[in-house]
């Protein structure tokens, strides 16, 4: 009997150690592991708690040592179960919430303050004694309510692990199958034991549980250093829909809302369970109150989303999806695409507008004048460049400063744009010169037009706290000769040459090249 007695307590001591060892390994080294290590730096914590103190159980030679023992087992074991649940459920990704935890960890803890306790209530144990036949640390016990409880609890904690590793199976690619194996022995091989205990088949008055515990421990030792779990782990599919960054929106064959993912209901807000199994065009006007944009076929489309000044621009791509059953599904996949849009047009409107004046910049200006030469050339229509100079400009600047320069640009641009229609091409050509194409017609005479915009800018000075400052213009008006085969630039210098002479000739002037 004696040396059966010191090969249980070699075992149970074993399993302690090694959890302990496990417990420490991990702890150690938990900041290069992901999040899961902390369940289970808990989770063989407690089993190290518990084989101890089974341990100690066995060398203890008195009913008071026993009990002292007993208590300090019901630290550990009662938790093991739920942290070995949790570190299971993080491991596959199930969501777990505080509150989840702290009701888990509820009957354990009754647990041992019931054991504490026993000896007012007997509602743990109804008897717990030493066995007479076989003297100590053998105990004879008669099982309580609570014991029940307890006993129910911890079993169910582990089956439902075991479940869930089995219902991950499938999904959970080959190479981490040893993972998942040996997750479902950490938690079959204490069932099985508590149950041959249970059914009688283990030595009376001793725990067998602990004495097995170190077999699960080498399979956790296996798998963290040859497997590496803790380093690579398999994510759950769920988390990784869940996590994509994109709006994904999963429909059936007729069309019908099946899933989507947390993206799509941040997306639209209006998104909830209830609409699942509604035909998407009708889901579609339940989140934005008018119908799907175009067809749920079409591969990429932009739609533009929103409630008043969220108004968002949603890029919607489709791809068909295979279900397992062959029946095609439809994805859709909604990327927010407001900030590109937004950037996109921010640079075009820095790569085609004047910073300071907000017209169309030179480059813009050719871009443009080229395509309206080129029509006006093909159907012969009267076309006009008026170049526009500023006169003595540079003495503003050096009189008033650069700052008054720059709103005197803005001033004679804003009182020229008062006068000129929107489809004229008006653009900052240079420093102080300004260029202005127009389709000349009865109504609309380039020479003409540069007076009006002449005697408009003399008439309105700039007001500045320094006093009104007033500047003229000096134009230079050009006509297309389209017949002779003209090309724009030709036009330019030429519209040039009458700025020059408008310049020579005394400035605050038009000039109209003439043919010669
Ligand atoms: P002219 O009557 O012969 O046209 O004389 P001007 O002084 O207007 O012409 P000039 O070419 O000698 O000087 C043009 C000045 O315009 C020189 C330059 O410093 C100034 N300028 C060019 N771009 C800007 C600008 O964006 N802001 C300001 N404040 N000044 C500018
Ligand atoms: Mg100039
Ligand atoms: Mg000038």
């Amino acid at each position: 009997m004696h040396s059966q007695l010191t090969a249980y307590i070699t075992l149970v001591s074993t399993s302690g150690v090694l959890n302990l060892y496990l417990c420490f390994y991990v702890f150690l080294k938990r900041h290069k592991y992901t999040n899961i290590a902390n369940f289970f730096i808990l989770y063989t914590a407690a089993i190290a708690i518990y084989c101890f103190s089974s341990a100690f159980g066995l060398v203890a030679v008195t009913l008071e040592q026993i009990k002292f023992w007993t208590i300090i087992q019901y630290v550990g074991m009662p938790v093991s179960s739920p942290f070995g649940l949790l570190f299971i459920m993080r491991y596959l990704g199930v969501k777990i919430t505080k509150k989840r935890c702290m009701a888990l960890l509820l009957i354990p803890f009754i647990s041992l303050v019931m054991v504490a306790t026993n000896d007012w209530h007997h509602l743990h144990y109804k008897v717990f004694e030493i066995d007479l036949s076989l003297g100590a640390p053998f105990i004879y016990q008669e099982i309580g309510i609570w014991y029940i409880v307890h006993g129910i609890f911890t079993f169910g904690c582990m089956f439902v692990a075991l479940l869930l590793v089995f219902y991950h199976w499938k999904e959970t690619a080959k190479v981490y199958r040893p993972q998942l194996i040996t997750l479902m022995f950490g938690q079959f091989v204490p069932i099985i034991t508590a149950f041959i205990y249970l059914v009688g088949l283990t030595p009376s008055g001793i725990d067998p549980v602990p004495m097995i515990l170190w077999l699960s421990s080498l399979l956790y030792l296996w798998a963290i250093n040859s497997s590496r779990m803790f380093t690579i782990m398999p994510i759950a599919k769920d988390a990784i829909f869940n996590s994509i960054n994109d709006g994904v929106i999963v429909l059936d064959e007729a069309y019908r809302l099946i899933e989507y993912n947390q993206a799509s209901k941040k997306m639209f807000p209006k998104l909830n369970k209830t609409l699942i199994g509604m035909n998407f065009k009708k889901v579609w006007f339940e989140l934005s109150g008018s119908s799907f944009p175009s067809k749920l076929e079409t591969a990429t489309q932009v739609i533009h989303f929103g409630y008043d000044h969220m108004k968002r621009i949603y890029q919607v791509r489709t791809s068909s999806l295979e279900h397992a059953n062959n029946n095609k599904g439809q994805l859709l996949i909604f990327t927010d695409i407001t900030e590109v849009k937004r950037l996109q047009m921010e640079l075009e409107h820095q790569a085609y507008y004047d910073d300071l004046t907000q017209i169309y910049n030179r480059r813009a200006f050719f871009q443009k004048c080229e395509l309206a030469f080129a029509a006006a050339t093909k159907t012969s229509s009267p076309f006009t460049i008026i170049l526009i100079d500023i006169d003595y400009f540079k003495r503003v600047n050096d009189t008033y400063g650069h700052s008054v320069g720059d709103q005197m640009l803005i001033h004679v641009v804003q009182v020229c744009q008062a006068i000129l229609k929107e489809d004229m091409l008006f653009a900052r050509y240079g420093g102080e010169e300004f260029v202005l194409a127009l389709k000349e017609g009865p109504e609309i005479k380039g020479e003409d037009l540069a007076n009006q915009l002449r005697k408009s800018v003399e008439a309105q000075p700039l007001l500045t706290e320094q006093g009104d400052i007033s500047v003229t213009l000096s134009l230079g008006v050009a006509e297309a000769a389209i017949d002779a085969e003209e090309t724009l630039y030709q036009l330019l210098n030429k519209a040039d040459q009458a700025l020059y002479l408008a310049k020579r000739n005394g400035r605050n002037q038009v000039h109209v090249h003439t043919k010669v």
